[in-house]
């Protein structure tokens, strides 16, 4: 069994570490340059899928912020949260996309990873590796605009602006959301000095200017002393979702599957609940000796696309609550969410399915 990822991105690297844990063949195939080593970029990663990348790779503890309190406030509310969710354990774990990178490159030492010159390449590898897999998980490549170029599509019509801050030392272990005027707006802590800004601004709002966002930031920021402010990266945010996760022995991963609003910080975890049923599905069939072929892709499809589209379309449902709620002058978030507050076991569910996905057993 032999298996050919492409990409050189967090979701093929993580891939090509927990295949090769389980003593399966694979070997990455990328383009030079594929990620932004400058980026400032963070992810916030669910106790479940942490406790998943931890069985199969080291991640330093210093690399990691804990957060164990997520709050949401609306704009009416700035100063008094709607909802708050909190645990004993904690909820989600704050890591630079970067650090995660350079992480999983360091422990890939033992996989082939091979660059891809030549532009017949993709066509190549198709006719030669009939009988095994090959999983992209790069995007907009031969692959791409040729078989999967059927999905499902929607246009937030929004801006995420991503940017760090750097401010005095505190007890930074507190998530906080605030559904503005302006769209949502995450702080995520990274360490009792830094804290990633996610803000996802409604196109109708006309921001350009990045000074006049890091004001109104700083306007709804009530917790950090700053002292510094990074570049400000942007990011036109889309819904997309694959129609046809494979084709003959090709198969669709990571952000090709699925690309969803960052409200809920979702996407990556979405993957990584993808890739554990990918990693599980391929020990079994090697396990009992099968061949990987269309049959084994069509297999994946059906136990992962209809819960993927579900939770998906969960998220663009609050996505568009909110954005209706903005317009509204908060009349939904005035109520409901005060009425959830009040339901412990409510939210022990709505965490645990943050959390775990569907696998809720
Ligand atoms: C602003 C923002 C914040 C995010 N925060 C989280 C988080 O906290 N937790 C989490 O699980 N996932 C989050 N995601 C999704 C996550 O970034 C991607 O799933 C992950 O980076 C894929 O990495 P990759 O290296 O495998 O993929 P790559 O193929 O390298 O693709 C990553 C690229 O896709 C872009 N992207 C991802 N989702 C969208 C989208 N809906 N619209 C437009 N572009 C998109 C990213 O900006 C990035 O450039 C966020 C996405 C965005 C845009």
């Amino acid at each position: 069994m032999k298996i050919s990822i492409i990409g050189n991105n967090l979701t093929s690297l993580i891939l090509a570490k927990s295949l090769a844990n389980k003593n399966i063949n694979t070997q990455i195939f990328h383009k030079k340059k594929t990620y932004n080593i400058k980026s400032n970029r963070c992810i916030a990663i669910t106790r479940e899928n942490l406790k998943f990348l931890d069985k199969n790779f080291v991640i330093p503890k210093n690399l990691i912020n804990p957060v164990n309190e997520i709050s949401i406030l609306n704009e009416q509310n700035k100063n008094d949260e709607i909802l708050n969710f909190k645990k004993k354990q904690n909820l989600i774990f704050l890591i630079k996309n970067n650090d995660l990178i350079k992480v999983l490159k360091k422990s890939l030492k033992k996989i082939k990873f091979i660059e891809i010159k030549n532009s017949k390449f993709y066509e190549n590898l198709l006719n030669k590796s009939k009988n095994e897999l090959i999983i992209n998980c790069e995007n907009n490549n031969f692959y791409n605009k040729n078989f999967f170029n059927k999905k499902f599509y929607k246009d937030y019509k929004s801006v995420a602006y991503t940017f760090l801050l750097k401010h005095k030392k505190i007890q930074n272990h507190k998530a906080t959301q605030i559904f503005t005027k302006y769209g949502p707006l995450a702080f995520l802590p990274l360490s009792n000095f830094q804290t990633s800004v996610v803000f996802s601004i409604y196109k109708n709002k006309k921001l350009i200017n990045n000074s006049e966002i890091v004001k109104i930031v700083k306007n709804y920021n009530k917790l950090y002393s700053i002292t510094s402010v990074s570049k400000i990266e942007k990011a036109d945010l889309i819904f997309e979702s694959a129609r046809k996760y494979y084709y003959k022995n090709i198969l669709l991963f990571g952000n090709n599957l699925h690309r969803i609003h960052p409200l809920a910080g979702q996407g990556f975890n979405m993957t990584l609940r993808d890739l554990k049923i990918l990693v599980k599905e391929i020990c079994k069939l090697k396990s009992l000796g099968l061949p990987i072929n269309e049959n084994f892709n069509k297999h994946f499809e059906n136990k992962t696309k209809p819960y993927n589209l579900l939770y998906s379309n969960g998220i663009n449902l609050i996505e568009n609550i909110f954005r209706i709620d903005s317009v509204i002058k908060n009349k939904i978030s005035n109520k409901i969410p005060i009425l959830i507050n009040k339901n412990q076991k409510l939210k022990n569910i709505l965490m645990e399915f943050a959390d775990k996905g569907f696998n809720l057993n």
